[in-house]
């Protein structure tokens, strides 16, 4: 058989489609199409909200069905059981996230469980007051860590250290990370970074980072959303103290699905809720009683020693059964290969776009593989806001952040080398009609 070498041509890119060993995956979801119906449309928004899976309908129908059909009794004869419901997400989650089953719990939304998370992480004293956070912070993120300072009765400017690029440069060094974690040192109470960064793409360097924060005295939690389902994660192994993601990007679950949390099982079993003697005080509720009494209906809270321990409520199903199906689907196929393929897919990607050559565009997010997820964010010089719109009419679906960046991420479960060729063949276009020659 000939070699097919990566030309650039429409080609190649069906050859690396017909060898994927993934290519079936694509088949388990919808994937939109033109709005004359004609043709699929070229979807680079898993980072922005995951195509919903085919086996989705029937799982949320089914939910509707037992519910009509016991009542009550769906709590113990549903075809999933309700009362244990986050319980089927558990291990698929935990696989996902590089973590032990009982350090994962599914509950509510993301920017809520930073909350309850920092409820217990991060508790100021008078030295000890600073949570540290990426510049380029995703706004909620910002917002939530701000206005836990003032609850605290901390002034936000002071508590709140932001973390910088270099001047000229658009991502974080690791080492200018844990140098800035050393000059602020015990005032430091929390790091909470995300795993990867929602404008650049850049994954951070989770272990190193980690370890800084703790060798400080610090406590560090990590925001997955842009992570989880993306790169490989191993949150046990990195000592990490708590973790959170949504469920609605790269884990194609639906919006505002139902997010996970991981609290490491070093505090998981610590279930002293006083914070005087080395207990980690938390907002409880029924769910994260322990389950053995939890119907005893007693009036003090007695924590199951897991993660669990954190959640409130008794799950809601309908928004719980996507997830499930979602997770599934990753468990199937498996973070290394999703990996293998993603680094595959997005250096293809990278490597057209280069071809280019064209002045008018910049990607901002990190070259070396380690650094880099499925994303690529890509800077525009001049009128982005025009570029993404001819995009847009040409049924290519990413997003536009400002002030000036197109997000693209070709994702591994649905996206093909050929919808990589089909962005760029419509991004060459629109290059050179809106700007200074490109040199094709
Ligand atoms: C998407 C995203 C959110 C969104 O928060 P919700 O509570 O799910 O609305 C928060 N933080 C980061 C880093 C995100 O990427």
């Amino acid at each position: 058989m000939a070699l097919i070498v990566p030309d650039g041509s429409e080609l190649s890119a069906t050859h690396f489609d017909e060898r994927d060993t993934l290519r079936t995956s694509r088949g388990e979801f919808h994937i939109p199409r033109t709005p004359d119906g004609t043709q699929e449309v070229v979807y680079l928004c898993g980072n922005s909200l995951g195509l919903m899976p085919r086996a989705t309908r029937e799982a949320v129908v089914q939910e509707l069905d037992d519910w009509a059909r016991l009542g009550v009794e769906g709590h113990f004869h549903a075809k999933h059981p309700w009362l244990p419901a986050h319980e089927f997400c558990r291990d698929t989650a935990a696989r996902l996230v590089g973590a032990r089953p009982h350090e994962v719990v599914l509950m509510n939304s993301l920017t809520v469980n930073l909350h309850l998370m920092m409820a217990t992480f991060y508790r100021p004293t008078a030295e000890r007051f600073k949570i540290v956070i990426e510049d380029a912070a995703f706004p909620s993120d910002s917002y939530a860590v701000q206005s836990q300072a003032s609850w605290h009765g901390r002034d936000p400017g002071e508590a709140v250290v932001r973390l910088k690029p270099r001047a000229g440069e658009q991502t974080l060094r690791t080492d200018d990370v844990v140098h800035e974690l050393n000059r602020h040192g015990q005032s430091v109470a929390l790091v909470m970074l995300s795993g990867v960064n929602y404008l650049t793409g850049q994954v951070f360097d989770f272990a190193t980072i980690t370890e800084a924060g703790h060798r400080i005295g610090a406590r560090v939690g990590w925001d997955l959303a842009h992570a989880a389902g993306n790169v490989p994660l191993a949150l046990h192994d990195w000592n990490a103290d708590f973790a959170c993601w949504c469920s609605y990007k790269y884990l194609n679950s639906g919006a505002g699905a139902v997010a996970g949390c991981f609290v490491h099982e070093r505090h998981g079993r610590n279930t002293s809720l006083n914070g005087a003697t080395g207990g980690l005080p938390r907002f409880a509720g029924w769910w994260g009683n322990d389950p053995t009494t939890r119907f005893k209906m007693g009036p003090n809270f007695v924590p199951v020693p897991t993660a669990d321990s954190w959640s409130l409520s008794n799950p809601p199903v309908l928004a719980l059964s996507p997830v499930r199906v979602s997770l599934e689907i990753f468990d199937k196929v498996g973070v290394v290969a999703l990996r293998e393929k993603s680094v595959r897919l997005t250096g293809y990607l990278r490597g057209l776009i280069d071809e280019l050559k064209s002045p008018m565009i910049e990607i901002t997010t990190p070259r070396d593989e380690a650094s880099c997820g499925c994303q690529l964010s890509i800077a525009v010089k001049d009128r982005p806001r025009d570029l993404y719109d001819a995009l847009t009419a040409d049924h290519v679906m990413c997003d536009f952040r400002e002030p000036n960046v197109v997000r693209v991420a070709p994702v591994p479960l649905y996206n093909t080398f050929h919808d990589c060729w089909r962005f760029v063949d419509i991004l060459r276009k629109h290059l050179s009609k809106q700007g200074p020659a490109d040199g094709s």
